[in-house]
């Protein structure tokens, strides 16, 4: 599941490929993803310029002509492709997905002058969607909390929000209106590095775990962000490639794998934290 670091790639290739460029068209082959694509979809974007690229979240978000916006949402399994004129490869974008993409999940096509992007999504849990202005857009956004790699996610904001909760930590992470972007592989990482079990309730946090959870967020993103963006330098050149990160993985997928702190000798264990699978270690995270 694309995860904020993927986003933000994601949208790092983008901004290197289409900023700047005319939709010339778009071809919808498949309505049904998780929103129903309407059906002026297609006739609102055709011969618009893409003018800016950003993201919010785990939200793509193209502005289009300076006055509306398309956002796009990954799901579970969207990948970006873009093919060359002539050149039958494809070149997956999304860098951790291999090339092969099932032409049948090709759901969205976007035509430029010498080549196309194409949205795939075997799922279909992705969705896009046209905000006719800047405040439609804001306002869709509105509940969303603060970026964790912002300043507005900060230990004095994080130390309100606790004491009014007694939700434990893993599913304070995972919650968007409280910070929006950690999904459940990096909510692993972020506590087996802070050092605290993913089921401590967030009211019993000392502020120096606060602050160690502020930092080590920051930390795992961007580094994140960093690996994968040091993948995708050359990605015109590259046909599918894999990012770096899965390979710096502390606790995500690494159940009965020895604990990587120096010293410790327990192993990582799973456990379900709503219907979520959990990695941490029971020695380290206290
Ligand atoms: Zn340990």
């Amino acid at each position: 599941m694309p995860e904020l670091p993927e986003v933000e790639i994601v949208k790092q290739s983008l901004n290197k490929i289409v900023k700047f460029k005319t939709i010339s068209k778009v071809i919808v082959n498949n309505r049904n993803l998780r929103f129903k694509i309407p059906k002026n979809f297609e006739k609102s974007l055709k011969k618009k310029k893409i003018t800016k690229i950003f993201r919010k979240s785990k939200y793509v978000i193209f502005q289009i002509n300076f006055e509306q916006y398309l956002i796009m949402h990954l799901g579970m399994s969207g990948t970006i492709h873009m093919s060359d004129k002539g050149n039958k490869k494809n070149t997956n974008i999304s860098f951790y997905h291999g090339r092969d993409l099932p032409e049948k999940h090709n759901h969205l096509i976007f035509f430029f002058d010498k080549f196309k992007v194409i949205y795939n999504d075997p799922r279909r849990f992705g969705f896009v969607k046209i905000m006719k202005s800047k405040d439609e857009l804001i306002k869709y956004f509105s509940k969303l909390g603060p970026e964790p790699l912002g300043n507005k996610f900060n230990t004095n904001y994080l130390k309100q929000k606790f004491n009014k909760s007694i939700k434990n930590i893993k599913n304070s992470l995972l919650d968007q209106n409280l910070v929006s972007g950690i999904g459940n592989i990096y909510a692993s990482e972020i506590l087996f590095r802070s050092k605290i079990n993913p089921l401590k309730k967030v009211e019993n946090l000392t502020l120096s775990e606060i602050r160690k959870i502020i930092s080590k967020t920051k930390f795992v993103l961007s580094h994140a962000i960093n690996k994968g963006g040091s993948s995708i330098r050359d990605f015109k050149n590259v046909s599918g490639f894999k990012g770096n990160y899965q390979k710096e993985f502390m606790a995500y997928s690494r159940e009965n794998y020895l604990c990587l702190n120096r010293g410790c000798e327990s192993k990582i264990i799973k456990i379900n934290i709503n219907n979520r699978a959990t990695y941490y270690c029971k020695n380290c995270q206290k």
